[in-house]
């Protein structure tokens, strides 16, 4: 069990990292430091940042568990390290990327996430057919954000549905982050060609209105540039409608399933599970009652105006 020692047990530290190579990823984003640092930082006994590692304890207590005694003092001059904006953007992502295993939202590995840093110009997006437990941050691929070009350091090839996530951030400039999954309730949804309609207020906190289906692509669209074409038909589809992609952060695409975007990559991941659960209680909802009415819109109009825009109430004042 934990035993409370004066000193950092770096020996101990040292070797956990070193053969759990998923937590040294852990732990090196919860302190904020590239990989390198981390190492260094394990390895040397010349920089004993208390601090910051009191934090793996606080956010990793298995570590403690695992025999590494917890410092009794505290470092007053704690590193204020912080990744580069890039680094950052691949270890966001990567994240992401791990929570949409943890909600169940993918299967194998039908899905991706992705993340723009629009001052750059790059997007950083899931590598294609890289098992989800072994995939590390910077296995992350970064793309240029005009012509989806991996930048010339990258090993790895972008997911196959990059062309897709492209030209949505081409062409809905408010969104930071985009998921796309085959989570099953909502791709039962797409696969019906069916938008999903606003029943109540849990799908109206997050969606102003019914989550739409996008057009269906030409048999030409589907031969040729299928991914890009995706896109398109999304774009399309929300231009039609003058639809604001923030208020409605997410479509079902008929035959396959849904993408959600958001301000950043984590809001797009928290879109998608909200629109699995939005799918699932729309379906349930149906099976009690075929004939259920949509909410009132001065109902709809409350709960998502509470949680957007000028007037926004809920959560806590910042
Ligand atoms: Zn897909």
């Amino acid at each position: 069990m934990t035993k409370v020692s004066p000193t950092f047990n770096y020996a101990a530290f040292n070797q956990l990292v070193r053969t759990d190579p998923l937590g040294f990823g852990h732990v090196a984003i919860a302190l904020g430091i590239t990989t390198t640092t981390l190492l260094s930082l394990v390895s040397g006994r010349h920089q004993p940042q208390v601090k910051t590692l009191m934090a793996i304890y606080a956010r990793y207590p298995q570590l403690a568990l695992e025999n590494v005694p917890v410092p009794l003092t505290l470092s007053t001059n704690t590193p204020s390290e912080t990744l580069d904006p890039i680094a950052q953007l691949k270890a966001d992502v990567w994240e992401a990327n791990r929570r949409l295993v943890e909600a169940g939202l993918v299967v194998l590995s039908w899905g991706n996430a992705s993340g723009v840093d629009r001052q750059r110009g790059i997007i950083a997006i899931k590598p294609s057919g890289v098992d989800y437990a072994q995939m590390k941050p910077e296995d992350i691929v970064l793309v240029r954000l005009d012509t989806g070009t991996p930048l010339p350091n990258e090993k790895l090839n972008p997911s196959s549905d990059t062309p897709t996530h492209l030209y949505l951030y081409q062409h809905f400039p408010t969104i930071g982050g985009i998921v796309h999954t085959h989570s099953s309730a909502a791709t039962s949804w797409a696969q019906a060609c069916r938008s999903i309609p606003c029943y109540g207020t849990t799908h109206a906190d997050v969606f102003h209105g019914p989550v739409p289906l996008s057009r269906e692509l030409t048999p030409e669209e589907i031969r040729d540039r299928y991914e890009w074409n995706t896109g398109t038909a999304i774009v399309d589809s929300f231009q039609y409608e003058s639809i604001n992609p923030l208020h409605v952060p997410g479509v079902l695409v008929p035959h396959h399933g849904p993408f959600t975007w958001g301000a950043t990559p984590q809001a797009a991941v928290e879109h998608a599970i909200t629109l699995e659960e939005v799918a699932k209680l729309a379906a349930q909802t149906e099976a009690l009652k075929p004939t259920a009415d949509q909410i009132p819109a001065e109902l709809l109009e409350k709960h998502f105006s509470r949680k957007h825009g000028a007037g926004a109430y809920y959560g806590q004042r910042k």
